[in-house]
């Protein structure tokens, strides 16, 4: 029995079934408390729930009105080991704005009426009836909601781009192949919220002309593709995807692409051509998507993330989008958060807030005490940040001028313990794995790299293998042709900038 049939039986049991509805939500974020159980009104949040507890909770709080204190949460943040009554006082919420995770661990996703209570569905009825497609793509625009799958590209731009192309089929496409090492936040939005992604993607279509959708998602991500089917079934069933929705004459289908687990295939060239039914290889651009994409036709590609925000944008309007973060970035992002850090899970934090916000309040410090050394962003495509940045506001500029980048939004924290140069190489192996070959500096240039990297760590490197591989770095990104291989060398590159220190205590040759 699952713990969530286990409350069943054990409701049940006690007549209670009619009183107390149990709800399969998706991910709460608290990855470590996990699993979680909030029992409302109270908001009583139960942590590591096992099988046996869950008949003291039914007992004593259910069915008697006692909170069972020794399940309750311990909050870790700045190592103060408070008993949390409510979800309210949780350290690792106060600070989140959660927008892109609204529905995430409150609805049950399998069912669409909840997510229609809870606003679902009435953003693309909005823009249907009440707007045009130019008033979209200038909602859009004017929120100044950048792509949240890394590069950071206007959304409303793109669409407009996409909207302009001339072509009489046009497609969206929502990029599902989550693949840095240690990201999983477009697999918590899709298990805990897919019809978000739908509605979304119906008003891109909508707005740029389309009636054909596509979802490229990762094999790997099985709940997620079974929720977003059940979801795209149900839509249908009620006439939100289909022909003539909302009785406007509008039409959209939807259709999910199973990857098969290249991470170049997050690429959007590469996406393209695997949806297309051949080999996930990156093609030059220009051309661009939203002139020629999929079969050839205008296309928008965003990340799930992105889509998510969408329809909230639509209803709440972009000023509303905008008194969230920073004047370049504005809203929310998403981030995975992992590694030597307490509260292991997915946050999503107002652009703006500082690192040090996140590693201490929300994250609740390193474990056992240690000191923190760096916290990479943008996986094996970005670069770490260093103690000396822990006040910098996070967005897509800031991360960028000291060298990391946002990417998709995975961030691992290191502390003292972790060796660096072991780190980058960890990264650059990922890479050189899934470099597709199809060009030489990636091919070959990361394997050199890693095959310098290996030497050094191994004690057999010299100062001259250092000067190599700052060379070799900077012309593999300039000469690579896809983001994959111009920004495979970024781990190196950051750390060889912050702690080339620890490269040179590896080399032999220390004049
Ligand atoms: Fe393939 Fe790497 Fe070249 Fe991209 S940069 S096309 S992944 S070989």
């Amino acid at each position: 029995l699952t713990i969530e049939e286990m409350f069943n039986t054990a409701l049940k049991a006690r007549g209670l079934e009619k009183e107390v509805k149990v709800v399969r939500t998706g991910c709460f974020g608290l990855c470590e408390a996990g699993p979680i159980c909030i029992v409302y009104p109270e908001g009583s949040f139960y942590s590591h729930v096992k099988m046996a507890d869950v008949e003291r909770i039914v007992e004593e709080h259910l069915l008697k009105g006692r909170i069972v204190k020794d399940l309750l949460y311990i909050d870790h943040a700045n190592e103060v080991r408070d008993i949390t009554t409510s979800i309210s006082e949780v350290n690792f919420y106060k600070k989140q704005k959660r927008v892109a995770l609204k529905n995430c661990g409150v609805i049950n996703p399998e069912i669409i009426e909840e997510y229609i209570a809870f606003d679902g569905y009435r953003a693309l009825g909005k823009a249907l009836t009440e707007m045009t497609p130019q008033d979209v793509i200038d909602t859009i625009k004017k929120s100044g909601l950048r792509g949240r799958g890394g590069g950071g590209f206007p959304t409303g731009l793109k669409w407009e781009f996409a909207s302009k192309s001339e072509g009489d089929v046009k497609y969206v496409a929502c990029n599902a192949d989550e693949g840095d090492p240690g990201a999983f936040m477009d697999r918590s939005v899709l298990e805990g919220d897919p019809h978000a992604v739908i509605e979304a993607m119906a008003i891109a279509a909508y707005a740029i002309g389309a009636k054909k959708g596509y979802v490229y998602i990762r094999a790997e991500y099985p709940i997620a593709v079974k929720r977003l089917g059940i979801a795209i079934a149900q839509a249908k069933e009620m006439g939100l995807l289909g022909t003539d929705i909302f009785g406007t004459g509008f039409e959209f289908d939807l259709e999910i692409r199973l990857g098969a687990g290249a991470f170049v295939c997050g690429e959007e060239t590469a996406l393209i051509a695997s949806i297309e039914g051949e080999r996930g290889m990156p093609r030059p651009k220009p051309p661009f998507p939203a002139v020629k994409g999929i079969f050839g036709k205008p296309t928008i590609i965003n990340n799930v993330e992105t889509y998510a925000v969408i329809a909230q944008i639509i209803l709440n309007g972009a000023d509303w989008f905008t008194s969230m973060g920073t004047e370049r970035s504005p809203g929310t992002k998403v981030f995975a958060l992992g590694g030597k850090i307490n509260n292991t899970g997915l946050v999503e934090i107002p652009m703006g807030t500082t690192l040090r916000e996140v590693i201490y309040d929300i994250g609740g410090g390193i474990p056992g005490g240690k000191e923190f050394k760096a916290v990479q962003t943008g996986g094996p495509s970005g670069g770490c940040i260093t103690k000396q940045h822990l006040d910098t506001p996070i967005d897509f500029d800031n991360l960028t001028a000291i060298g990391s980048m946002m990417g998709s939004g995975g961030m691992i924290v290191v502390d003292e313990d972790n060796c660096m140069v072991d780190f980058a190489r960890f990264f650059l192996d990922f890479t050189v794995d899934e470099s597709c070959g199809k060009c030489v500096p990636c091919r070959e240039g990361t394997k050199r790299m890693l095959e310098i990297l290996e030497k050094i760590t191994s004690g057999k490197g010299t100062l001259e293998d250092l000067d190599t591989l700052e060379q070799l770095a900077y012309s593999i990104k300039d000469s690579a042709l896809c983001g994959l291989g111009q920004t495979a060398p970024n781990p190196v590159l950051s750390t060889l900038r912050y702690f080339r220190d620890e490269y040179v205590a590896h080399v032999v040759d220390k004049k």
